[in-house]
């Protein structure tokens, strides 16, 4: 069997490992194909093609956006956009100033609570493009303040914890629109961790192509569900690990949610015919 893990974080944005990093544990936990996912940016996809050559593990490009629609924060994923495409471009160096002006936000919130940090010590955590509150996690951890990560968003910086600061409104619609765009493939992330999913025809409307049916955070019964949906429905199927590193994120390892080959090769598929119709079929 041939198995592929769809959702991939590296130091591009918050996961532990750098691309090359990340495919030698690839290659270790026998994976063919990894897709690249890192939160609203493409940077770490060039070093994973590089390393992937090396064991011949396919690198499938992706990109992770964090939307918002009314009161939940929606993930979606973005397989195969031209990277070259203006839009997608100016669209990842605005999320990225934003990214950087919420962080600032952030640390003088949890100044404000008494605790010291600076937004140099957490830049320092940064070795990629998106700085991200897992960056503020680690520094809250290593000054004693958290024993881990989940303490920290438990405590300060998760969905509405003390020092918490929304996003600008970026919508799941215009991610869509902006991966479309891109010649890519829009897919729904991890269902499994919203509350009520009654957005989903709305955004199929808007153009979404398939769903993360698999993921360390959706129920078997979740699974269930949104398989027999994409059925239904001629969507894509994907799923993924959303590995972060050890200890890190979902604490789940690469490739702890892998799927058939045969889910690529579809995806892939569809990925063909947009480009063919110039983004509209
Ligand atoms: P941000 O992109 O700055 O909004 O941060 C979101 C990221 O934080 C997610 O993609 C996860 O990697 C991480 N995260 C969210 N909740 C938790 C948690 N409870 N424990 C550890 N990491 C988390
Ligand atoms: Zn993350
Ligand atoms: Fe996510
Ligand atoms: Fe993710």
């Amino acid at each position: 069997m041939r198995f592929v893990d769809f959702h991939v974080h590296t130091s591009a944005s918050d996961g532990s490992f750098s691309p090359g990093e990340v495919v030698d544990r690839a290659a270790k936990a026998k994976l063919t194909a990894i897709g690249i996912t890192d939160h609203d940016t493409m940077a770490g996809i060039s070093g994973a093609v590089i390393a992937g050559r090396k064991y011949n593990i396919e690198i499938i490009p992706g990109i992770e956006f964090s939307t918002h629609l009314k009161y939940e924060e929606i993930h979606i994923l973005g397989y195969y956009c031209r990277p070259d495409n203006v839009p997608l471009i100016k669209t990842i160096n605005r999320l990225k100033s934003d990214r950087h002006e919420r962080m600032e936000k952030m640390v003088d919130k949890i100044n404000k609570l008494g605790l010291r940090v600076t937004f140099d010590e957490v830049l320092a955590e940064v070795k990629g493009k998106a700085i991200g509150r897992p960056h503020l996690a680690r520094v809250l951890c290593k000054k004693g303040y958290c024993k881990d990560l989940g303490e920290a968003f438990a405590r300060y910086i998760g969905f509405n914890a003390p020092a918490y600061v929304k996003r600008k409104e970026f919508t799941p619609v215009e991610a869509i629109e902006i991966i479309r765009g891109a010649g890519g493939v829009p897919v729904l992330a991890h269902p499994g961790t919203y509350g009520k999913v009654d957005f989903l025809s709305y955004l199929v409307e808007a153009g979404l192509m398939g769903i993360e049916v698999f993921h360390p955070r959706n129920s078997i019964q979740v699974s269930r569900r949104y398989f027999r949906y994409a059925l239904k429905c001629g969507l894509l199927i994907t799923g993924g690990s959303d590995y972060h590193g050890d200890k890190n994120g979902h604490g789940t390892r690469l490739g702890d949610v892998k799927i058939d080959l045969s889910f690529l090769k579809r995806l892939k598929q569809r990925s063909r015919a947009l480009k063919k119709h110039g983004g509209r079929f």
